[in-house]
């Protein structure tokens, strides 16, 4: 385990593995965990939401996870190893990172309660996109929460940017040096448009697609399927921008199954439904249904997709494609008052990646909002998403059409 000194080693860390990102052809982003009583480096990491697939002769297909973000895989690895290694609270801890954090790792890192250390501002996707420390994205207790736990180191000249933040970042109101500054800064801008594009347009529009309910039941796509959801190919919805009363019983059963509170299912664009998982939040508060599911789909696709067999991913190619183009269906929208609500829309925003095929209503609709919330609220949560999440994706939750759906949820049938 290394040890760190102050913000400049911190961020020279991290930039390292920013560069290794860079390497890796993915978004250039590397994070750190440090204990802030002795500078200790935890853990490091980088993004990887394009990656190579382990011994493919060469990287056929690389977008493998949307999720995987430096931030969002730091907090994960956290929760599955603090008891192992009798790891501090995230209060005495710190995630460093290269980049202001993106909606989905700023909802992470407040869920688990880190404190945060940053480098370079991200003025498109980064939850402090306008500098100036006010967070307008987060309800009001989150905003709260991230101005007295995150920090944005001090630069100095010629860049010149005095400390932004709390006291409790480890090395807090110290300055770095405008090189290091700049590596941050720069890696990340010439890696994000070639980034976003390979994630966004890497799969068949639909009218090129064939339907995955032909498949036969030998067929490696239709038994991936079925193995990371057993509802996978049941239930075809004829429209599949309005499911109906059918897709109750999988959301529900799903839910129970998982012994979690939320299910969420993926259609395609024929209607059928091809992934349906709950949360996992008993093994880290992050791992909400719609992480599960966007995660569990993206990479059943980067595996078939990089199948040994030519063949297997000819069929993979031909029957899945990128999620912009089906619906993500929620059995309970996300709490907006919560940090796993502009977690969840960020995670949305950073599986489309750009932007999504326009139709009414869209691909992100919920059969019910949770208690005490209304719809109303969803949709403010969403518009005061940065940039990126309002102008390119845009994010906008709905409720689903089909009161058959709604009352067979209600009555829980
Ligand atoms: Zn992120």
């Amino acid at each position: 385990m290394s040890t760190v000194n102050s913000a400049q080693q911190a961020v020279e860390l991290v930039a390292n593995q920013a560069i290794d990102a860079a390497l890796q052809q993915t978004f250039a982003v590397g994070g750190a965990i440090i204990d802030n009583a002795t500078g200790n480096v935890i853990v490091a990491m980088h993004n990887n939401v394009l990656m190579p697939f382990p011994g493919a002769a060469q990287p056929y297909f690389l977008p493998h996870d949307p999720t995987a973000h430096g931030e969002r895989q730091l907090v994960d690895w956290y929760f599955e190893n603090r008891v192992a290694m009798n790891l501090p609270a995230p209060a005495q801890l710190t995630v460093v990172t290269t980049l202001d954090p993106c909606a989905m790792c700023a909802g992470s890192l407040l869920t688990a309660g880190f404190n945060v250390a940053v480098s370079a501002i991200d003025d498109y996707a980064g939850i402090n996109y306008n500098s100036a420390f006010s967070f307008p994205t987060l309800p009001p207790a989150v905003r709260q929460q991230a101005q007295n736990s995150w920090g944005y180191y001090a630069i100095a000249a010629p860049v010149s940017r005095a400390y932004q933040g709390a006291n409790s970042p480890v090395f807090s109101q110290q300055t770095i040096d405008s090189a290091a500054y700049y590596l941050t800064a720069s890696i990340f801008n010439a890696s994000v448009t070639t980034v976003r594009d390979a994630s966004n347009n890497s799969g068949l529009p639909p009218a090129q697609l064939q339907n995955p309910a032909t498949l036969p039941a030998h067929s490696k796509v239709r038994q991936a399927l079925t193995q990371l959801s057993p509802y996978a190919l049941t239930v075809t919805c004829p429209n599949p921008r309005d499911p109906g009363a059918t897709l109750a019983q999988p959301l529900l059963n799903t839910a129970q199954n998982a012994d979690s509170f939320n299910a969420v299912a993926l259609l395609d664009p024929f209607g059928n439904l091809i992934a349906c998982l709950g949360g996992a939040e008993n093994q880290s508060p992050i791992k909400t249904a719609f992480m599960q599911t966007t995660r569990g789909y993206a990479l059943l696709r980067w595996t078939l997709m990089n199948d040994p067999d030519p063949a297997v991913r000819a069929e993979a190619a031909q029957y899945l494609t990128h999620p912009k183009y089906g619906t993500f269906v929620f059995l309970y929208a996300p709490d907006p008052s919560t940090p796993q609500a502009v977690m969840t829309f960020g995670a949305y925003g950073s599986t489309m990646e750009g932007p999504v095929p326009q139709s009414y209503p869209s691909n992100l609709q919920y059969v019910l909002p949770p208690a005490n919330t209304t719809p109303q609220q969803l949709a403010t949560l969403a518009q005061s998403l940065p940039p990126f999440y309002t102008q390119s994706v845009q994010v906008s939750p709905a409720q689903v059409l089909d009161q058959g759906l709604i009352d067979a949820v209600k009555n829980g049938v």
